[in-house]
């Protein structure tokens, strides 16, 4: 509907588009034929677009407002902060940075006590990635094909899907390996079991061919997002965390997309008995109402700079409005029971409903996910599984699937082949269903894509 819409809110939308596409360079496009979408305001998880359409939105805003859309405490805490304190340098002590540090050493696992806090998830991967080589004296980084790690000199290069390529410094002391993943699996694995027991094979003979001597660190989402929500298969995060213990790497728990719930737990990494010496964390600590991100440390990396200087800060670490805004992002989410929330729709509500879609539609391939992450793979045939798009591309197919949930009244993230339902924690069940309904009907359009 368009009644919740003013005229003259639209008028300024369409000033905001003109310039826009006059002024604003974007991220990842080629910038002539880029065609963004407006959008005029959002409340809870509803978007409203350009020309007033109401969209339910299943995207989170890149896997971000956990707590959905302009929730009144977490606006009011950075409303109160901004009257008492903008900014402040970040070698004095703020009480809101205080406050979110020892919230979030208090929810991570394990004895990760202190937290560098960063602006967004890329500068907190290279810092942990800095901490890690300072703390071993090696140089050489390991992570995973199939990963995103952000859009940073390091970080890019740390990324495994194919937006590296044209960024690949080639002096990085990055090493890519294959991680396990079942329903593509590189080592022809037909069980979970299988994968798990090569991967891990295929990660440790990397490892001991690199010289593990030589290898400071090893960054692996906890359960990898943009590059296609695939959950790690039993036993693999364990079998990672006995490779890096026994090589003495550093175990860097990416949980920028993650973390704070999405996979209702507070740390994807705690759906296994693992203990990382390093999470990344941002996004979902505050929703993304401010820029805030950083890295919980392990007791034994910190007393590595009890003594000696770390040699890394940024102007606006731990932020005042930033930081206001994840205690009452914290406590908002535990006071409203939002991961236990998380948890119920991926159990009963959305894991359900999706393989029933899987069931219905010879188009999807395979869905996966845990809490409010899923992914909908989708595929031109089942049996050879040949993808709807190509890794790292798009294709006239899934823009009409995308185009279509859209119709149906939906804001997508979609990604190569798949399409991600990452809504709020705390979307309403009757929005959740109704976008699920959307998706039903978008996935009619990809079945007629599907080869005989
Ligand atoms: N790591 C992961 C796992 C991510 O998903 C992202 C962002 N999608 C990043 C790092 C980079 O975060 P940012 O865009 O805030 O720099």
């Amino acid at each position: 509907t368009t009644s919740e819409i003013t005229a003259a809110e639209i008028e300024a939308g369409r000033r905001a588009h003109e310039l826009d596409r006059a002024h604003v360079f974007h991220s990842w496009q080629a910038q002539g034929p880029f065609a963004p979408m407006t959008v005029l305001k959002a409340e809870g998880s509803l978007v409203w677009d350009g020309e007033g359409n109401r969209l339910i939105d299943l995207s989170s805003q890149l896997v971000n407002t956990n707590i959905g859309h302009q929730h009144p405490k977490v606006v009011a805490a950075i409303q109160e902060q901004a009257g008492k304190l903008c900014t402040i340098a970040p070698q004095h002590v703020n009480d809101a940075r205080s406050e979110a540090a020892w919230l979030v050493a208090e929810l991570a696992p394990g004895d990760l006590n202190r937290v560098f806090f960063t602006n967004g998830g890329a500068d907190a991967v290279e810092h942990a990635i800095r901490m890690a080589r300072l703390h071993t004296g090696r140089r050489k980084v390991f992570s995973a094909y199939r990963s995103y790690h952000g859009g940073t000199h390091l970080a890019v290069n740390l990324t495994g899907d194919p937006r590296r390529l044209p960024n690949d410094s080639g002096d990085s002391g990055v090493v890519h390996f294959l991680p396990a993943y079942p329903y593509r699996s590189y080592f022809g694995s037909t069980t979970e079991a299988e994968e798990t027991e090569r991967a891990l094979r295929h990660l440790e003979d990397m490892i001991l061919l690199e010289g593990p001597q030589n290898v400071a660190a090893l960054i692996l989402e906890s359960i990898p997002g943009t590059a296609g929500i695939y959950v790690p298969p039993a036993g693999y995060m364990e079998g990672v965390r006995d490779i890096t213990r026994r090589h003495g790497i550093v175990f860097i728990a990416d949980e920028v997309m993650a973390g704070f719930g999405r996979s209702g737990k507070w740390f994807a990494i705690d759906h296994w008995n693992v203990v990382p010496d390093l999470v990344t964390f941002a996004k979902g600590v505050n929703s993304g109402y401010v820029p805030l991100g950083g890295v919980a440390i392990s007791d034994a990396i910190f007393e590595t700079f009890r003594e000696r200087a770390y040699p890394g800060g940024l102007t606006y670490s731990g932020h005042p409005l930033a930081c206001a805004a994840a205690v009452a992002t914290i406590g908002a989410m535990r006071e409203e029971g939002i991961v236990e929330n998380a948890a119920r729709l991926g159990a009963e509500v959305i894991g359900p409903r999706l393989r029933e879609l899987a069931a219905k539609h010879p188009s999807v391939g395979e869905v996966r996910g845990a809490g409010c992450f899923w992914a909908v793979e989708l595929v031109k045939n089942r049996d050879t599984r040949e993808p709807l798009a190509p890794y790292g591309g798009s294709s006239p197919e899934m823009n009409q699937v995308v185009a279509a949930l859209k119709a149906g009244g939906v804001l997508p993230f979609a990604n190569f082949n798949r399409i991600h339902v990452v809504p709020a924690l705390n979307i309403p069940d009757e929005l959740l269903l109704e976008a699920l309904e959307a998706l039903d009907r978008a996935l009619d359009v990809a079945d007629g894509f599907v080869e005989d």
